[in-house]
């Protein structure tokens, strides 16, 4: 017990600033100690999420959103036990962007164990992205996965796929009836949907900027830089 005790003091010691490291011996061990206490703990790592029913397009926005942003280094890894079908896409020292698994007939169990427990649980997840098929328009599976996301006051973004596929006119028919749900119907969700075509790209560009601007890597209020399409993450800008 003793052991483990002098591992966790030597541990937390380590993390100690440099300019901090000189104080014991100035002035008494326990006001050194008291500043050691004060210190902040590590930060976690920003998480989003993407969830979305099987097909709905969310590899291939995933890909989208990466292949126009060739500058960021994207380490892609799998973790063991119950997030295993998870991919987590860490981009630099920024954040994680975690893949869920696809809900749909063939994948209700995982929804449930893995998916609402994992979102459950962190406190570091900033959005929760819910991919919808602008085509299709909110099925009866969005609507659970949309209940899940109030039921845990998860903050979360709408975001309509494949919007290449329809004609304006049934576009413009889904995105309305879409956007009137959100107002009427939601509480946690954005009011802003994101409308994206992983085929043509339209829409992607925004939609990076909300996810850096979320993840506290988009100063906005540096227009020139807020507008440049080749910044995903404005390396300096990290807060
Ligand atoms: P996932 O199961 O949600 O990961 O879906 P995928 O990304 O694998 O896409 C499912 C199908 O939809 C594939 O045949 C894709 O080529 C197609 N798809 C995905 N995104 C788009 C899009 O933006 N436009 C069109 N027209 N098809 C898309």
């Amino acid at each position: 017990m003793a052991a483990r005790g002098l591992r966790l003091g030597v541990g937390r010691l380590s993390e100690v600033p440099a300019a901090l490291r000189g104080v014991g011996r100035a002035s008494s061990s326990s006001q050194a100690f008291a500043e050691v206490l004060r210190l902040p703990r590590r930060q976690l790592t920003k998480l989003v999420c993407f969830i979305g029913r099987s097909n709905v397009g969310k590899s291939s926005l995933i890909k989208a959103l990466f292949s126009l942003a060739p500058e960021v280094e994207v380490r892609i890894s799998k973790k063991p036990g119950h997030t295993k079908k998870m991919n987590f896409f860490k981009v630099g020292k920024y954040f994680t962007m975690v893949d869920m698994p696809g809900y749909g007939y063939r994948a209700p169990e995982d929804f449930v164990d893995m998916v609402e427990a994992y979102l459950k649980e962190r406190r570091n997840l900033k959005r929760t992205f819910l991919l919808v098929d602008s085509a299709v328009g909110i099925t009866k599976l969005d609507n659970i996965a949309i209940e899940m996301c109030e039921e845990f006051a998860l903050p979360y973004v709408m975001v309509l796929t494949k919007i290449d596929k329809s004609s304006r006119g049934h576009l413009l028919k889904q995105v309305l009836q879409i956007q009137r749900f959100v107002n009427m119907q939601t509480q946690g969700c954005f009011p802003q949907l994101f409308p994206v075509s992983a085929m043509t790209h339209s829409g992607i560009h925004l939609l990076k900027c909300f996810i850096a601007n979320i993840t506290g890597n988009l100063d906005l209020t540096v227009p020139s830089l807020a507008e440049d399409s080749k910044f995903f993450i404005p390396t300096g800008l990290a807060h």
